[in-house]
């Protein structure tokens, strides 16, 4: 794991985010300065690639939005393979 994806997880669980199912591995992701990013998960080869709209995100860089939203992603997929 990466430093800058370490830091990136360590921020989404000190920061309070508001995580939205927006259907088909879409996530809507609201934080507490009201910002809104949309986040989308694949699965290649049980491989999961997530990608945010933020501006790190855009830049192929690891964002905290995207790790919040792969804790629910992670619940729903689970919750479904059961
Ligand atoms: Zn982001």
């Amino acid at each position: 794991m990466t430093q800058q994806l370490q830091n990136a997880i360590n921020k989404a669980s000190r920061i309070k985010m508001t995580v939205k199912f927006l259907g088909n591995r879409s996530y809507l992701v609201v934080t507490p300065q009201a910002h809104r990013y949309t986040v989308r998960f694949e699965t290649f080869d049980g491989q999961r690639y997530g990608r945010c709209n933020c501006k790190a995100g855009a830049a192929n860089m690891a964002c905290y939005h995207l790790p919040k939203a792969a804790m629910v992603d992670t619940a729903i997929q689970s919750m479904r393979s059961h």
